[in-house]
């Protein structure tokens, strides 16, 4: 087997390190209040992608996409990860992002909800979270009652990215108890002008991200907002966490490669006691532990992107590259900030910025312990004699 890029995806992926490097790098800082990118660089950044082509990435071609698999996509993920410009959690700038519980739609829940997020006019959120639930999500407890042709909404959920700026929710409520996490779960298109839904609090992270406090209280949702059939919440959903984990993997390769550029020139340039730094085994060594966690890396997210393209299963794979990569890459920002001392601090360099967005990425979806245990399973299943 052998993991060689076809010569198009090898054009993509020099193409866009072209363009971060020289439309982006040099603005990073300037182009984020802290929490989004700031508009005027979003519309010069999403003018020069549509430009080179890499617009609407997300969709088939009879979507108007261009109908990039898996593979491509995690090219551009991995080069965005060169950046602090982008914030993780927001909207990128190659198109909408649509995510595959959209796809789910009948054909007038997407006249309603898909087109227009396709088309830029409305944007969405994804409600799953609770006070009581976060990595365990099959214990929420925000319920949706039946009641004649709507469905009755009351919960309380928390750190729901994007819900100040969401025009509706994709709200994920439990539809039967007594089935609870194992098909008593559905998800819900739920517009966020509806009566009896608040934004309660923003909520203030060390990263800048700025997810909502919702509270829900006897919402009326028509029943024909339901996605998909009753019960299937979670099976729609997991599609999309299998790609977002894989995104994960993705953007771990672009921070340590961003790591090592600037550990490098660091080492090399600055002396101590008469010598440069990059002279010293105990700074090599950290260099070459970082180099090792890339090589690795990389091998194992694109293979994960290729099997999934092919249609395989790689539920678990995504699970070792989003809990390694993300692992590895706050390693490697650590090293680096260790080895630019006191500038490694300041915010004349991104490298604070990476390390705490990073260490972020190690909790949300999926804390690391919590993908351990599944592992754990497949492994007690697998090499069970
Ligand atoms: C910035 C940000 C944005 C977010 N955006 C969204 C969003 O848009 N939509 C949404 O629905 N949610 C969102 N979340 C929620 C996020 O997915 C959860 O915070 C995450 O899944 C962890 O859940 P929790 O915080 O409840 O931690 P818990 O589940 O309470 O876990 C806390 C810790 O306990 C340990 N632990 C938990 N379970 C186990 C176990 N079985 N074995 C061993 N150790 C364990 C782990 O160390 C874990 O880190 C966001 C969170 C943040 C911080």
């Amino acid at each position: 087997m052998t993991l060689e890029l076809s010569d198009d995806l090898k054009m993509l992926k020099a193409q866009i390190r072209r363009f971060v490097d020289t439309e982006i790098i040099p603005v990073e800082r300037e182009a984020t209040d802290g929490f989004d990118m700031k508009p005027e660089y979003r519309a010069r950044f999403e003018a020069m992608t549509k430009e080179l082509g890499y617009w609407f990435v997300e969709l088939s071609e009879d979507q108007g996409g261009l109908g990039l698999g898996l593979i491509a996509r995690v090219l551009l993920w991995e080069e965005m990860g060169r950046t602090i410009a982008c914030p993780p959690r927001k909207q990128s700038i190659f198109g909408p992002e649509v995510s595959p519980i959209l796809f789910n739609l009948t054909p007038e829940q997407q006249k309603d909800y898909l087109f227009p997020v396709m088309r830029g006019e409305k944007t969405t959120c994804f409600a799953l979270s609770e006070p009581d639930a976060g990595g365990d999500p099959g214990n929420i407890r925000t319920t949706a009652i039946r009641d004649g042709d709507a469905y009755v909404i009351n919960g309380y959920k928390i750190f729901i990215t994007g819900a100040q700026t969401a025009d509706f929710a994709q709200v994920m409520a439990v539809t039967d108890p007594v089935k609870g996490r194992k098909g008593g779960i559905s998800s819900f298109l739920v517009d966020m002008d509806t009566p009896g839904l608040k934004i309660t609090r923003e909520q203030q992270t060390m990263m800048g991200d700025r997810p909502c406090e919702l509270s829900f209280e006897n919402v009326r949702v028509p029943a024909a907002n339901l996605i998909g059939q009753e019960g299937r919440g979670f099976a729609l959903a997991q599609d999309w966490i299998n790609q977002g984990r894989i995104r994960h993997g993705a953007r771990a390769i672009g921070v340590i490669e961003r790591s090592l550029e600037m550990a490098v020139a660091q080492a090399t340039g600055r002396k101590t006691f008469g010598k440069p730094l990059s002279e010293r085994q105990a700074v090599q060594w950290k260099l070459v532990d970082s180099y090792l966690d890339l090589k690795a890396l990389r091998l194992m997210v694109y293979d994960t992107a290729m099997r999934y393209d092919l249609g395989e299963d790689v539920r678990h794979d995504a699970y070792i590259v989003k809990m390694q990569g993300d692992r590895m890459a706050f390693e490697a920002m650590d090293r680096c900030m260790q080895i630019h001392g006191g500038s490694g601090l300041t915010i004349d360099l991104p490298i604070e910025k990476f390390w705490r967005d990073q260490r972020s990425m190690m909790i949300t979806e999926g804390p690391e312990e919590i993908l351990r245990g599944s592992l754990a399973q497949k492994v007690l299943q697998d090499y069970a004699q």
